[in-house]
């Protein structure tokens, strides 16, 4: 896996034509709500928090355009980081994923009421209101590498449970975020052990495969459901995949960090792989190997595309079924 320049994945999924939702009447562009009369669930759609993850921006698209209304509750869907978006290239898409700063590392009171600016935490301040009154959030991200869906739910077991019942074969994933910021999924209410907010963020596949937005898609609609705001019968055609079992959750223990720009992996990785014995190497850095701290480690969306030193290159965990 070392050597060479790697080379970009190719875009089978077109960006999606935004423009028409730009203006809104919430005040705040490229965000729209649709609302019953009747009282329920504050529901949340976020895509684009990645400028160049776009399958969940056509999912959101897709359920604007659908005239698709909650039973119960408010449903808001959020086109985040659009300036990023904006400068998406086909050549180049790995570049356009923010624009100053990463927009899911904003997310603490004293980073969006600090002084500090940038084009993320602009955006990121108008977007908040909405984070602030959700109830249930589901954030649409996708992957650098191929890879099957995975639903990342923080620690906190009632996300962990529901993220287990959308009868989806996603794998959950228990992690606790990151040490350089917060994510929208961790902020605030939603991080209240106490509390009953509910947020889950899903990584639907590789960003601009179609399979990652049927994932999208399906997982979508799954959540309304689950959340209450529509009913099972109100979801049209072609939305949903077939029912499935979840694998048991993988709890994050580790994240294997590059020190050095010479980090290869010691083969193609793609997620998901259980390396049953403690000890055994999965990629060299700096000149030593770095092996698995356990039995039965399962490799958690590897990727050396960003790669330099400080780079988080993989997560390792457990499988457990205790956890719910
Ligand atoms: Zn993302």
């Amino acid at each position: 896996m070392s050597g060479g320049p790697i080379k970009a994945h190719a875009v089978q999924l077109e960006p999606p034509g935004l423009s028409g939702w730009a203006a809104s009447p919430t005040g705040t562009a490229y965000v729209h709500e649709r609302a019953s009369v009747e009282a329920g669930p504050e529901v949340l759609l976020t895509a684009l928090v990645h400028g160049n993850e776009y399958s969940g921006a056509w999912a959101l698209d897709a359920f604007l355009r659908s005239g698709l209304h909650p039973r119960r509750g408010r449903i808001t869907a959020a086109f985040c980081n659009t300036a990023a978006f904006a400068r998406f290239e086909a050549r180049h898409p790995d570049a356009s994923r923010f624009v100053d700063e990463d927009f899911n590392r904003v997310w603490s009171a004293s980073v969006l009421d600090g002084s500090r600016h940038s084009a993320e935490l602009s955006r990121a301040r108008e977007i908040r209101p909405f984070v602030d009154r959700a109830s249930h959030l589901l954030d649409l991200h996708s992957m650098h590498e191929p890879c099957g869906p995975l639903l990342v739910t923080g620690l906190l077991p009632r996300n962990i449970a529901f993220a287990q019942s959308l009868g989806t074969a996603s794998q959950v994933v228990v992690d606790a975020g990151h040490a350089d910021g917060v994510r929208m999924r961790d902020y605030g209410p939603f991080a209240e052990k106490e509390g009953s907010r509910i947020a889950l963020l899903l990584e639907a596949g590789q960003h601009w495969e179609l399979a990652s937005l049927q994932a999208a898609r399906n997982v979508l609609m799954r959540f309304l459901v689950g959340c209450g705001v529509m009913d099972h019968g109100d979801v049209p055609p072609g939305w949903l995949l077939p029912d499935a079992m979840p694998p048991p959750p993988v709890m994050v223990t580790h994240r294997i960090v590059a020190r050095s720009a010479d980090f290869a992996f010691v083969q193609d990785f793609r997620g998901g792989e259980i390396i049953r014995r403690a000890g055994t190497p999965i990629a060299h850095d700096a000149g030593e190997a770095v092996v698995t701290p356990y039995d039965d480690c399962v490799l958690v969306m590897p990727s050396v595309r960003q790669l330099r030193p400080g780079v988080t290159t993989v997560r390792l965990g457990q499988r457990g079924d205790g956890m719910v």
